[in-house]
């Protein structure tokens, strides 16, 4: 397995109209013309709302899986892969699992593990508004791509700081030493999950992993114009991707390249489920076996697969 810093970054391909409309659930490439910075712009609605509310998630669930999702479009897209990229955290505190994972076509999925007892008694005591390192304990977050031919890229990183953009940051400073800003805002509007995310980074040298010089005054000025991006900006289902870099850059000058549609689509499928449970032997088979039937929900997205155990030995 490979570093996940080995892989390369995308070519940039010709620019867009600025003033082009762009949509939602959608991720949009950019370059700052006044110096070497690249960036990614998020704007998610009803795929994110169709993930969660494919769940009961608890408030403070729901609002980590949407950032873990957030996260996972905006890292990914910045790599050059073809096959799929996965963010996952483990740990031991109640959440004891995040993960969202992205095809480079922008499919993209996510979902959490949780104990709801400890995880109750912790909501009790503080609240939804609960520390990172309380919601997940002690434990890592893991960056892996799988090539659809081909290498596995992996970074793995220890969970630290407040919140999940703090893990990516310690993970860019730590491995990939590229300066990089990251803010995301996730939450509902007017009943529907929205996510918006802004990531930018010195862009490295053609085919090299070296970032251009750049002076401090104009990563200070980019990164104050990222955290000037206000909630309902960030959030706002009319103002387009587009709109919300003019908004933010357009002094530096801001070109944008073909954004990358999102679209909520899992990857399980009934064969596979199948061929798992065919291999077990038919006393377990009976063992979870509910009624006389055998029910295997995807963690994902919630659909139910329902088997017969007597078929499933006949294969
Ligand atoms: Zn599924």
């Amino acid at each position: 397995m490979s570093d996940i810093s080995d892989i390369t970054y995308p070519a940039i391909l010709p620019a867009n109209d600025l003033s082009d409309e762009v949509g939602d659930n959608v991720v949009q490439t950019f370059q700052l013309e006044s110096n070497a910075l690249r960036g990614r712009c998020v704007r998610m609605g009803d795929v994110l709302d169709e993930v969660l509310n494919a769940h009961d998630y608890p408030p403070v669930v729901a609002q980590l899986v949407a950032e873990t999702m957030t996260l996972t479009v905006l890292l990914a897209s910045m790599l050059k892969y073809d096959g799929i990229f996965t963010l996952q955290t483990k740990g031991d505190g109640p959440i004891s699992m995040l993960v969202a994972d992205m095809k480079s076509n922008g499919d993209l999925r996510g979902c959490a593990a949780f104990d709801v007892e400890r995880l109750e008694a912790l909501v009790s005591v503080e609240g939804d508004d609960i520390a990172l390192s309380k919601a997940l304990g002690t434990g890592y977050m893991a960056f892996t791509v799988d090539q659809e031919q081909g290498e596995r890229y992996q970074g793995i990183v220890d969970l630290a700081g407040e919140s999940l953009i703090d893990c990516a940051q310690h993970y860019f400073n730590q491995s990939e030493q590229i300066n990089t800003g990251v803010k995301m805002v996730v939450g509902k509007r007017d009943g529907v999950w929205r996510a918006g995310g802004l990531m930018i980074q010195e862009l490295p040298d053609e085919g090299g992993k070296d970032a251009h010089d750049i002076d401090d005054d104009a990563w200070t000025r980019a990164i104050a114009f990222l955290e000037s991006a206000s909630d309902d900006e960030m959030l706002d289902a009319d103002l387009d991707a587009n709109a919300l870099l003019h908004r933010l850059y357009h002094e530096e000058g801001v070109r944008v390249f073909e954004p990358l549609n999102l679209q909520h689509k899992c990857r399980c499928d009934e064969e596979r489920v199948r061929n798992v449970l065919s291999s077990m032997s038919e006393e377990d088979m009976h063992d979870i076996a509910v009624d006389g039937m055998i029910e295997m929900r995807c963690e994902f997205c919630s659909h139910v697969y329902r088997f017969n155990p007597d078929d499933l030995q006949s294969l």
